[in-house]
């Protein structure tokens, strides 16, 4: 019998979650639940809308649950990710990041074809004419938002004039519908201290304002600003700037959002429903075990992973390579012994739930349903 189904006949079985084989990538539905209403009554008592970010978990049924929940639609980071949520059947997608390979170019065409209430970001009058090319080729429409940079050089228009000049472009061509702006500040996401991450978007917010107002003043207000993340959408929905949302790592709660004071000194609305659970595979010495989960199992640009249950949560975590990390404490060696399970909060989302085939959902300690990562390396 392989993982999968040895995984799969421990369904509905009490206590399921310490039999699973490890590394595995673990999510409690409960905590995910109460994850997506917070962020939906958030958004919606402010009437402003949410379209979650499905970068972080690039899942047909946890975007399934957002939009059950009220979420308009979800953004996605590329073409093959968005291709399989519509193939899942999810409506209302936008595509965040601009396409600009040519065979990325025919694929939004099609996509845009399949009258799924597609949106694309877009910040060059270039792609603007190949992207017209391609649509009127496929003869299909595409609404589309003027990506913004705000100021981190990645992606979007750098001025106001470069903003008026890709919608002036837009409005030339047949096939390209303008919509709005689309603003995400990721500098500003994870400034842990509240009043100073507040100051950045305030900032950052006025400089948008005066783009909006230039594009307004040529004859283009936006219907729909997108944007925000988790760090920033209670700043940004008390601003009133955006009419949508894009957060996406609110669902999970890594340890790098788990570190950034999110609401003010209150308490934090969002739990962590994520882990990866691993599992102790050497005990030798008394300040020190080895388990099973390394680089291949938790993304490593977001620090140390930590300890959420298994250990004591101020036990020091440290990669020891592809396979293994080593958990240091003083009697760590003794308390736990080979086999015995520990479950890690992991570092950074969206990186380590692409290494993953499955999420194996729990409700408490019992497995109850195993969802793929559907979009799992669907990175173009
Ligand atoms: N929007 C865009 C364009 C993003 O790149 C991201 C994440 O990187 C998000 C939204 C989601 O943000 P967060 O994970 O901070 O909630
Ligand atoms: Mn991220």
């Amino acid at each position: 019998m392989d993982d999968l189904e040895l995984h799969a006949h421990l369904i509905g079985q009490q206590g399921s979650r310490s039999a699973l084989n490890t590394p595995v990538l673990v999510l409690d539905i409960e905590k995910l639940d109460r994850n997506i209403s917070s962020m939906q009554a958030f958004a919606a008592a402010r009437g402003v809308a949410l379209r979650p970010h499905a970068k972080t978990h690039k899942s047909v049924d946890i975007g399934k649950r957002q939009i059950a929940a009220g979420a308009i639609g979800l953004c996605c980071a590329k073409i093959g990710e968005a291709e399989v949520l519509a193939d899942g059947g999810i409506t209302g997608l936008l595509i965040t990041s601009p396409v600009s390979a040519p065979g990325a170019i025919e694929r939004l065409a099609a996509l845009a074809k399949r009258g799924i209430g597609l949106m694309a970001a877009i910040d060059n009058v270039e792609m603007v004419d190949r992207w017209q090319d391609a649509l009127a080729a496929a003869g299909a429409m595409l609404d589309v938002v003027i990506d913004v940079d705000p100021g981190i050089r990645r992606t979007g228009v750098e001025s106001a004039e470069a903003a008026v000049a890709v919608a002036e472009a837009i409005a030339r061509s047949a096939s390209l519908v303008y919509r709005g702006v689309q603003y995400y500040c990721g500098a500003q996401q994870h400034i842990e201290d509240y009043a100073a991450r507040r100051a950045a978007i305030v900032d950052r917010t006025d400089y948008l304002r005066s783009v909006i107002a230039a594009l307004a003043e040529a004859g283009f207000q936006p219907e729909i600003v997108s944007g925000s993340g988790t760090g920033s959408h209670h700043i940004d929905l008390e601003l009133g700037l955006f009419t949508e949302l894009q957060a996406g790592s609110y669902v999970f709660m890594d340890k790098q959002y788990l570190d950034c004071d999110l609401a003010d000194g209150a308490a934090v609305p969002f739990e962590t429903s994520l882990s990866v659970d691993a599992r102790v595979v050497s005990a030798n010495h008394a300040a020190l075990v080895t388990i099973d989960a390394g680089f291949k199992s938790l993304s490593t640009d977001g620090g140390a992973a930590q300890v959420q249950r298994g250990a004591p949560v101020e036990t020091l975590f440290m990669f020891m390579g592809d396979e293994h990390a080593a958990l240091v404490s003083p009697d760590i060696g003794v308390r736990l012994r080979p086999g015995d399970p520990v479950s890690l909060t992991v570092p950074h989302c969206d990186p380590t739930v692409n290494l993953y085939d499955y999420y194996h959902v729990v409700r408490g300690d019992t497995l109850v349903e195993m969802w793929p990562v559907s979009a799992r390396g669907r990175a173009r």
